[in-house]
């Protein structure tokens, strides 16, 4: 339940902006959601309908077992809402940087944009119900933060924090490298085909028109390399992958446990479109993306009406 972790998975991703590679994040097995050979259920049967959202109280209690085991959804992790229903989140500034922060309003903004109402907020330490912070301790680099419902605490790992910098760098170029290739293939496909048949002619014409596009892919290549580092691309692309790492471990604690379903945030192994085209990670402040779906906000909307009707 805890842990994301970061490996690269060379992906493609189409998404309403977004067209760079995934991000894949597993996490350590958890004793109550730990995938199992049992048969996942399809989308329909794991995102609660409507209808469903709006029952009674007294429903949600009677039902309560029925509904966690088919919506995976847990009062235990509930720590941290505080009685009127809020996550009031108080930033111990120890250790935390500014694009910390930036991750965490986002992962915070992404849950109460969804949700259509400020269920998480950023409060002062009087009044908390829960705590951001920084945690160093970890010997297992491959901790990226995590959900701690004894202590309510939400901890981001400082060393595969900083690790994940160089990784989300190389893979900004990967996937731009990729997208070029494919872009030339097309291109030459286009160029061969209009040239009819095969000749030892045209077929020397197709190699001249690849070598010239390869020249220009090449130079292309290093002007975003060089773009990347002057525009701080690779601290934006962990700037939103830390965004929804942040809001899978928010999720928990709203009282969702792992999804199955392979596009959710709240997958265990998700991919996940933090890293993105290094073209289109420039575009991220105002692009409206926000990596929830509709079977992880109905999963928490169902998470807050079972933490009512128990309180
Ligand atoms: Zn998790």
């Amino acid at each position: 339940m805890k842990n994301r972790k970061m490996a690269i998975a060379a992906v493609a991703f189409a998404g309403t902006l977004f067209f760079g590679g995934k991000m894949v994040t597993t996490h350590a097995a958890d004793t109550t959601t730990a995938i199992t050979a049992t048969k996942a259920p399809t989308q329909n049967q794991f995102t609660p309908s409507n209808a469903l959202l709006h029952k009674s109280a007294k429903y949600y209690r009677t039902n309560y077992t029925k509904l966690r085991s088919q919506y995976r959804v847990y009062k235990s992790y509930q720590s941290g809402i505080a009685k009127n229903g809020q996550i009031k989140i108080y930033i111990n500034p120890k250790g935390v940087t500014k694009d910390m922060k930036t991750s965490l309003r986002l992962a915070v903004s992404y849950w109460n944009q969804k949700l259509g109402t400020n269920v998480i907020k950023l409060n002062a330490k009087k009044g908390h119900s829960a705590e951001f912070k920084v945690a160093s301790k970890s010997t297992d680099a491959e901790e990226d933060a995590y959900w701690d419902q004894d202590s309510r605490t939400l901890a981001l790992d400082l060393k595969p924090y900083n690790k994940s910098l160089s990784s989300l760098s190389q893979q900004l170029t990967e996937n731009y490298s990729d997208k070029l290739d494919k872009e030339l293939e097309a291109k030459v496909k286009t160029y061969s085909d209009s040239l009819g048949s095969t000749t030892p002619d045209t077929t020397a014409k197709v190699q001249a028109y690849r070598d010239s596009l390869t020249a220009q892919n090449k130079a292309k290549l290093s002007e975003a390399e060089q773009n990347i580092k002057k525009d701080k691309l690779d601290y934006a692309s962990r700037n939103l992958y830390y965004g929804a790492v942040l809001a899978h471990e928010l999720g928990h604690a709203l009282g969702l446990g792992h999804s199955p379903l392979a596009d959710d945030t709240m997958n265990a192994t998700s991919d996940s479109p933090e890293v993105h085209d290094y073209e289109d990670v420039l575009k991220a402040p105002k692009s409206g993306y926000n990596p929830l779906t509709k079977t992880d906000v109905s999963r928490a909307k169902l998470a807050l009406q079972i933490f009512k009707a128990f309180h």
